[in-house]
């Protein structure tokens, strides 16, 4: 069972103390310390002041600690190493203000799993350890994102983001009956229903929302988006080689979109607070139980039409982690 906390406010200095607690031994003097989190494509991101507060823990450990993030495939300031330096910049991201340098990684090391060869981060593999800060928000490919879109996502190539999105292009048999039901949870507006449903291979996400669906089975893929994001995540973790990992989720602000999106939508849950620990699968598990049973319903299922525990089930089959955590309220013994 793997040891998660969970901080309700973050005013008080429970959640330095957490960090200190858990890094101190583990994140050693001297190490160099990658420091994952989305800048921002807008109005969402990971929070600032947050972030700060980890870089003080990390600088008092005297770690090495560099922010990091890597370009993004669509059309956005954030497509090129030079357009995202200029926005973290805008959104506070510097060295002067958060305590350590800050880094668009766009070098890479090949890491081959079942079904990719994923590109990930130079800047990342060569670190001494790594701290993972992921806002916890819905996202309309794969239910929610958090700590393993961060990694699958966040800290790859603009190639391996778009092996991501079409290595599991859905087919459609003979079973399909029109009834529509994929079209109307393509969140990509990729399926026309004629005699039956039509796939538009150009236009479709590989978000896999038809192919959990359908109500006949008619949609097959070689491949799940959530097994690939688990894979994309475990080619990150691999070239860590056992390093030491530690996640924080902000689960508060928990909007309908991405912080990919410009404008990320409204607020679909409560806060739920900050959880922290260092397995991915946990802190993921304990997130959305958190949210579901605050909201007493599976929010990100029926905003999205994509069961968010998929993505954590997938993670978990991988070995990634485990499911069963023990949530500790506040810092704890
Ligand atoms: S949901 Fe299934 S049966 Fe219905 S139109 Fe789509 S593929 Fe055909
Ligand atoms: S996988 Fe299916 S639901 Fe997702 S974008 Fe492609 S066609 Fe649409």
């Amino acid at each position: 069972m793997s040891k998660i906390y969970h901080i309700k406010g973050v005013d008080s200095n429970q959640y330095e103390q957490i960090l200190e607690k858990e890094l101190k031994d583990k994140f050693k003097r001297g190490m160099v310390v990658a420091v994952k989190l989305h800048m921002g494509e807008d109005k969402g991101m990971f929070n600032l002041e947050l972030a700060k507060r980890a870089i003080n823990v990390l600088n008092k450990l005297g770690c090495k600690p560099f922010l990091f993030d890597t370009p993004v495939k669509y059309l956005s300031p954030r497509h090129t190493k030079e357009g995202y330096e200029k926005l973290a910049v805008k959104h506070g991201f510097t060295k002067e203000k958060i305590g350590c340098p800050v880094i668009i990684s766009n070098d890479y090391v090949v890491v081959k799993t079942e079904h990719m060869s994923v590109e990930v981060s130079k800047d990342l593999a060569e670190s001494d350890a790594f701290l993972v800060l992921s806002h916890l928000k819905g996202h309309p490919a794969s239910g929610m994102g958090a700590a393993i879109k961060n990694l699958a996502m966040g800290c790859v190539s603009i190639k391996s983001k778009n092996d991501l999105h079409s290595l599991g292009l859905p087919e459609v048999s003979d079973a399909c009956t029109a009834c529509g039901t994929c079209a109307e949870v393509c969140f990509f507006n990729a399926i026309d229903i004629k005699d039956r449903a039509r796939i538009n291979a150009e236009m479709c996400g590989g978000c896999s929302n038809c192919f959990y669906n359908c109500p006949n089975n008619a949609i097959t893929a070689e491949v799940s988006f959530d097994t690939l994001m688990a894979e994309a995540a475990s080619a990150v973790l691999k070239t860590l080689d056992n390093k030491p990992v530690f996640y924080v989720n902000d689960v508060r602000s928990i909007t309908k979109n991405c912080d990919c999106f410009s404008n990320p939508g409204e607020i679909i849950a409560k806060d739920v607070g900050v959880l922290l620990g260092d397995d991915i699968v946990a802190i993921e598990k304990a997130s959305v139980d958190l949210i579901n049973e605050q909201e007493k319903k599976n929010v990100f299922k029926e905003v999205h039409h994509h069961d968010p525990y998929l993505q954590i089930k997938e993670a978990r089959k991988i070995g990634l982690g485990k499911e069963d955590y023990d949530l500790t309220r506040g810092v704890g013994k």
